[in-house]
């Protein structure tokens, strides 16, 4: 059993489904097998993605009924501020309604085309923003040698930068942006040396440093059990000294606030703050509520104070290590080490013998619905393939990933437990399964809408 537990009781409960296995073959075939196209009412354990999928504290939930809905500066608004600046030291703080309208308000301000966005790893969403403004990202993950596994995996590769700020394209560079945790990279933390030097950089070249900090408590937690020379801070005194290194930030609160809708941008530059606010006017709302319900903010105060409790964030890493090595054990290739908000699956792996184009992680995901209504994410060929120019077999992803998100204070290790039982039945049958053909797909983000068919033979071979 887990040498953790979950620091919460359960006061308002919500029914799981099971649906038969008859049901779930039949859903899959209406959706084109496509998981995102299944409803949630046929799904029992949903580990889709931790964005917004939050369960309320009692203290949130009564904070929701003092909610003040005045149009112009709100109570919310003020307790809202008051909690931000008070974590972050930010003093312009601006809500929003999630992290990519933070993302297109703030990178609109700062980039234009021809710049360049410099980043750990830009998440999906801020990488096109950035395109959208006519900018370039650049992406400069610290590397990571074969067979290795670093505790700071999300570094920014310092060298890089420094040849790149110091290079003919250094003066193109608009800003720089530490994800933390780094999410398009395995969830994986940035330590405060590296935001340090990335600071030190930054100042000798003039160049702003942005946090993206939508996971900025479990950086602060992973700081502080990985790196001996923090050991003594807290969560809260390690986010700080983050955001300290920082001349502003944005954030998507459905992660970190631990509420269902959400975001902010917060800075020190009051003319930079004032450009965003008239952006904010435009397309989100009043800068004091920013496409939020008063209660929303109330909601999210509450949240960015209860998630940095260390009880929690001990809660969120240990279940995560605890879920990964279940996993291991029921013979599943784990990506290591594992952060906090998912645990992923190496499907190119488990499934060699399908290759990238017949898409080996959707087969995977596809098999978990089947087996016991399991729901994940694929992260291969279907979300990052690109399809041949030249009309052949689609062009690989970097790797074939199956992500276990993590919802926040919603699965017992019970239900993980569950999850990672039926993984293993999964993988017990791996040369039984088959892979997928794209039928029908549209847009660059074809995994939301496509439609797929299985391959060789009926789909009774998937049963
Ligand atoms: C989720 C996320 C975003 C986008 O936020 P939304 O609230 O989904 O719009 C941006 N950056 C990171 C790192 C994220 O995880």
């Amino acid at each position: 059993m887990p040498s953790f537990m979950e620091p919460f009781r359960i006061k308002a409960v919500e029914p799981i489904p099971f649906p038969t296995p008859g049901e779930r073959r039949e859903a899959l075939e209406a959706a084109g097998y496509n998981l995102f196209r299944v409803p949630a009412r046929l799904i029992t354990i949903d580990l889709l993605t931790d964005s917004g999928t939050s369960a309320m504290s009692a203290a949130q939930w009564s904070a929701l009924v003092s909610g003040d809905e005045s149009y112009a500066g709100a109570r919310s608004f003020e307790r809202f501020e008051r909690v931000v600046t008070e974590l972050t030291g930010f003093g312009e703080v601006l809500p929003v309604h999630q992290g990519r309208a933070a993302e297109r308000i703030l990178l609109h301000g700062l980039l234009r085309p021809g710049r360049l966005c410099v980043a750990n790893t830009h998440f999906d969403s801020t990488r096109a923003s950035v395109l959208a403004t006519g900018a370039e990202a650049v992406d400069l993950p610290v590397p990571v040698p074969a067979g290795t596994v670093l505790p700071f995996g999300g570094n920014i590769d310092l060298t890089a930068l420094e040849h790149l700020l110091s290079g003919p394209d250094g003066g193109r560079v608009a800003c720089v942006v530490l994800t933390v945790t780094n999410n398009a990279n395995g969830g994986q933390p940035v330590s405060l040396e590296n935001a340090a030097q990335t600071r030190r950089l930054c100042r000798r070249h003039g160049v702003p440093l942005l946090l993206d900090a939508s996971r900025f408590a479990e950086n602060a937690y992973l700081v502080g059990t990985r790196s001996p020379a923090h050991a003594g801070a807290t969560p809260r005194e390690l986010a700080r000294a983050m955001f300290d290194l920082a001349d502003g930030c944005w954030a998507s609160l459905k992660k970190d606030g631990v509420a269902n809708i959400g975001g902010l941008i917060a800075l020190r530059d009051p003319e930079l703050a004032r450009r965003c606010a008239d952006q904010l006017i435009e397309t989100e709302g009043f800068p004091t509520y920013g496409g939020l319900a008063g209660r929303d903010l109330d909601a999210l105060a509450q949240g960015l104070l209860e998630v940095t409790d260390p009880a929690y964030l001990r809660y969120r890493a240990e279940s995560a290590g605890w879920f990964a090595e279940r996993l291991e054990r029921a013979g599943l290739p784990v990506v290591r080490p594992a952060g906090c908000h998912a645990v992923y699956v190496d499907a190119g792996r488990l499934l060699g013998h399908i290759p990238p184009h017949e898409l080996p992680a959707t087969a995977f995901a596809i098999e978990l619905y089947l087996a016991g209504a399991v729901r994940v994410t694929e992260l291969g060929t279907l979300v990052f393939g690109r399809p041949d120019p030249a009309g052949g077999p689609d062009l690989p992803a970097p790797s074939e990933l199956v992500r276990f998100a993590l919802p926040r204070r919603v699965y017992t290790s019970n239900h993980l437990e569950y999850a990672a039982e039926v993984a293993g039945e999964v993988a017990a049958k791996v040369s039984a399964i088959r892979g997928y053909r794209i039928t029908e797909q549209t847009g660059a983000l074809r995994q939301f809408a496509a439609t797929l068919a299985p391959l060789g033979g009926t789909e009774s071979g998937h049963s």
